[in-house]
C-alpha cells in the first residue's frame, strides 16, 4: 500500500517523533514554527521600562491640550482618598472604581466620591461663574471624570449640564437666583426627564401633558398613559430631590407645545412627593453607579 504524503502524514510523523523523544527522555526539538515560544510571552508594558522615542510630558500636553496642572491637582486629589481605589501596580500609583462590586454599592461610592470632591471645593462656582476661561475648566474636570469612571462624569453631568443647565438656558433670572447656587452645592441634586418609554429622539411627540389652571396660576403635571412615563432619567431612582419636566403645555385646551417645568419629586429625607410614583430602571451592561429611573406624574 502506498501511502499518499499529506498534512495526516506529517502529524502522525510528528507525533511519532515527539513520543520518541519522550520515551529517550532527550529534550524535545521543535517540531514546527507553531511550537516555539509566542513572541507576546516576552513583552514588556513600555510604562514599566520607561523608553519612549518622544517627550511624554509634550504628549500628554498634545493630548489634554488646556488646563494640564487643574487636571493633576484634581488627579492628585483622587489619588488621595481611598475611595476611589486607589491602587500600586509595577511600582506606580492607580486609581479606578471596583467594578465587580454591586449596583447598590456602585450607586453608594459614586455618591460618596461626589461629596468627597464637593467638600474640597471642586465645584465650586460651576453654576455661578461665567467666561471662557472657567469653561474650559470646568470641561478639563469633566474629562478627568470621565477617564476614571462614566458613573461618576454622567451622574455629574445630569446634575451640572442637565438640569443646571437647563435652568441657567432656559430659566430666566428669577430661576437663576432661586435654584443655581442650591444646585451648585449639591443641596438640591437635579435631573432631567425628557425622554419618555415611547419618545426618545422624537421629543416633540411627548405625551406628559401640564395644563394650567387659571383659578388657582397652577401648572398640574400629569402622565396620561404608560407610554409617556419618564424613562431613563438618570438620578430619578433614589437621589434626585428635582427635575426639569418636559411635557405638551394646555393653556385653556390649546397645546402649545413642549415646555420645561421645574418639579420637586422627593423631599430632603429622600421621600417620595405625593402623587409621583418613581420605578428604578435597574441593571444595565454599564453605568450602574448611575441610578436610572422611570417617573409618573
Ligand atoms: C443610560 C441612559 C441614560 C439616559 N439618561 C437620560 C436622562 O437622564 N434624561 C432623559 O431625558 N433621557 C435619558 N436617556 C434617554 C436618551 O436620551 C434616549 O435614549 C435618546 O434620546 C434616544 O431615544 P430612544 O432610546 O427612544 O431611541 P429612538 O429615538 O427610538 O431611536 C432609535 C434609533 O433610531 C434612530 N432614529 C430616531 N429617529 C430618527 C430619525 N428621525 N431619523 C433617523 N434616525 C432616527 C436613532 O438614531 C437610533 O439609532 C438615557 C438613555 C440611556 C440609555
Amino acid at each position: 500500500m502506498i501511502l499518499s504524503q499529506g498534512p495526516s502524514t506529517d502529524r502522525a510523523s510528528r507525533r511519532a517523533r515527539v513520543l520518541t523523544n519522550h520515551i529517550l527522555c532527550s529534550p524535545s526539538q521543535p517540531a514546527s514554527p507553531a511550537m516555539q515560544p509566542s513572541p507576546c510571552l516576552s513583552y514588556s508594558p513600555p510604562e514599566l521600562h520607561e523608553q519612549f522615542d518622544f517627550d511624554v510630558k509634550e504628549m500628554r500636553r498634545l493630548l489634554d491640550d488646556h488646563n494640564v496642572e487643574d487636571r493633576d491637582w484634581l488627579f492628585g486629589l483622587m489619588m488621595q482618598s481611598k475611595l476611589f481605589g486607589r491602587r500600586e501596580r509595577g511600582g506606580r500609583l492607580f486609581v479606578g472604581p471596583d467594578y465587580n462590586q454591586s449596583m447598590e454599592q456602585q450607586r453608594e461610592m459614586t455618591m460618596k466620591r461626589i461629596a468627597y470632591l464637593r467638600e474640597r471645593g471642586v465645584f465650586d462656582g460651576w453654576m455661578t461663574r461665567k467666561g471662557v476661561e472657567f469653561d474650559l475648566k470646568k470641561f478639563a474636570f469633566f474629562e478627568v471624570f470621565a477617564i476614571y469612571d462614566h458613573s461618576l462624569s454622567v451622574k455629574l453631568g445630569v446634575h451640572y449640564f442637565l438640569w443646571g443647565g437647563a435652568i441657567q438656558f432656559f430659566g430666566t433670572k428669577r430661576h437663576h437666583d432661586k435654584w443655581l447656587t442650591d444646585t451648585e452645592n449639591l443641596a438640591i441634586k437635579g435631573c432631567f426627564a425628557m425622554t419618555e418609554l415611547g419618545h426618545g429622539s422624537n421629543v416633540r411627540g411627548i405625551e406628559t401633558v401640564t395644563t394650567y389652571d387659571s383659578n388657582t396660576g397652577e401648572f398640574i403635571i400629569n402622565t396620561p398613559c404608560e407610554s409617556a412615563q419618564k424613562y431613563w432619567i438618570g438620578g430619578a431612582a433614589m437621589h434626585a430631590t428635582h427635575t426639569i419636566v418636559f411635557s405638551q403645555l394646555n393653556i385653556n385646551g390649546t397645546n402649545q407645545g413642549v415646555h420645561a417645568f421645574i418639579a420637586q419629586i422627593r423631599d430632603a429625607d429622600g421621600n417620595i412627593c405625593p402623587n409621583i410614583r418613581i420605578a428604578d430602571c435597574g441593571h444595565k451592561i454599564g453605568l450602574n453607579g448611575v441610578d436610572n429611573g422611570r417617573i409618573w406624574y
